[in-house]
C-alpha cells in the first residue's frame, strides 16, 4: 500500500490505475478506523480493481465548540489497518495543502436539506462536508465512492451533489455496521465513559421501537416520534437532540407513513454526540397495490 500526503500524487496514482484498466473505488473517512469503515473498504475491494482510502479530519465541517480538536486521531494504527484491509493507496492530506488559503470562499451549497436535522443542530456542517467531499472526489477522479448509511443525511446530500454537479462518480451506499447491542460503530464511541457506553444503545432501541410500530401497521409518524423520544427520555444520561420520521426519497418530515420512510435520532451522551437511523419496514396496503397495478396498466 502506498501512503501519500500529496494531492498531486494521489490524483496521479488513481489516474494510473484507471489507465491500467482498473475501476477506482474510493472510501473517504476521518480516520480512527473501525469495522464500519472496514465494511466500506470490503465493498470497494469486491467491486473495484483499485481501492483508495483517505483520512482527513476536515476542520470546516466542525462548528465552534464541537469536537474538532479532540476528534480521535491515530494515523499509525490506521495505516496498518488500511494495509490489512487491502487498500492500494492511503491519502492523508495535510490541512494546509487542502486549504492553502485557509477557509475556502467558494463552497458547495447543500440546499434546503442541509439546514435540517443534522444541519440545524450543526450549522454549516454540510457545507463543510460537501465541499471537502467534492474536493476529494475531484482528486480520486472517475470511479465509485463508498459511503455509509450510518450518516444517512450525508449520504443523500452527497448523492444529490454528485447528480446536480455531474461529478463522474457512482455513489455506493453501505449498510450500518453495529455492535452486538445495536450501537452503531463510530469513531466517537471510544470517547464514551463506561456509563455512557451502557446507555448509548438507547438510540438503536428507539429506532427498533419505531420499526416495530411501523411493521405492526402504525402509520401516524407522530406516534413513532413520541415513542422514540420516550425511549431516549428513559435514559437519564442521554440528552435528546432530535427524533425524525422522513420520507426516504424526499426527506420531508412525514405526518402519515405511506411509503419508504426513515427514522433518525441524535442524542448526546456526556460530551459525545451520536446519531443513528434505520429504514422503516413498509409494505403497501392491498388497496395501494391495487392502485399501483391499475396505474401501471394506464402507462
Ligand atoms: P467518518 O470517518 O466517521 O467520517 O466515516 C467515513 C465513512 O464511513 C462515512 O461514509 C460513514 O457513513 C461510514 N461509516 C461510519 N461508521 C459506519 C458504520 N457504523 N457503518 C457503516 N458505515 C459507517
Amino acid at each position: 500500500m502506498e501512503l501519500t500526503t500529496s494531492a498531486d500524487r494521489f490524483r496521479a496514482t488513481c489516474s494510473t490505475a484507471r489507465q491500467e484498466g482498473s475501476i477506482v473505488g474510493f472510501v473517504p473517512t476521518m480516520g480512527a478506523l473501525h469495522q464500519g469503515h472496514g465494511r466500506l473498504v470490503a465493498a470497494a475491494r469486491r467491486e473495484c480493481g483499485f481501492v483508495a482510502l483517505s483520512i482527513f479530519v476536515n476542520p470546516f465541517q466542525f462548528g465552534a465548540g464541537e469536537d474538532f480538536s479532540s476528534y480521535p486521531r491515530r494515523l499509525e494504527q490506521d495505516s496498518a489497518v488500511a494495509a490489512s484491509l487491502g487498500c492500494d493507496v492511503l491519502f492523508v492530506p495535510e490541512e494546509r495543502s487542502m486549504y492553502p488559503q485557509g477557509r475556502p470562499t467558494v463552497t458547495v451549497d447543500p440546499g434546503p436539506l442541509g439546514e435540517r436535522l443534522e444541519g440545524r443542530s450543526r450549522p454549516g456542517h454540510f457545507r463543510g462536508v460537501l465541499t471537502v467531499v467534492a474536493k476529494l472526489l475531484n482528486l480520486a477522479g472517475h470511479g465509485r465512492a463508498y459511503f455509509g448509511e450510518k450518516d444517512a443525511q450525508q449520504l443523500v446530500l452527497v448523492r444529490r451533489m454528485v447528480e446536480d454537479l455531474d461529478i463522474p462518480v457512482e455513489v455506493v451506499a453501505v449498510p450500518v455496521v453495529r455492535e452486538i447491542d445495536g450501537l452503531a460503530l463510530s469513531s466517537r464511541n471510544v470517547r464514551l465513559s463506561m456509563q455512557e457506553r451502557e446507555a448509548a444503545p438507547a438510540l438503536f432501541d428507539a429506532l427498533t421501537i419505531a420499526a416495530q410500530l411501523a411493521r405492526a401497521g402504525e402509520r401516524d409518524a407522530n406516534v413513532l416520534r413520541a415513542q422514540m423520544a420516550r425511549r431516549i427520555g428513559a435514559e437519564p444520561i442521554a440528552k435528546l437532540d432530535y427524533v425524525a420520521i422522513v420520507d426516504d426519497a424526499t426527506w420531508e418530515d412525514l405526518v402519515t407513513i405511506e411509503g419508504p420512510a426513515r427514522a433518525l435520532v441524535a442524542a448526546r451522551f456526556g460530551s459525545t454526540r451520536l446519531i443513528d437511523n434505520v429504514l422503516l419496514p413498509w409494505e403497501p396496503s392491498p388497496a395501494a397495490v391495487q392502485n399501483t397495478s391499475s396505474d401501471e396498466e394506464r402507462r
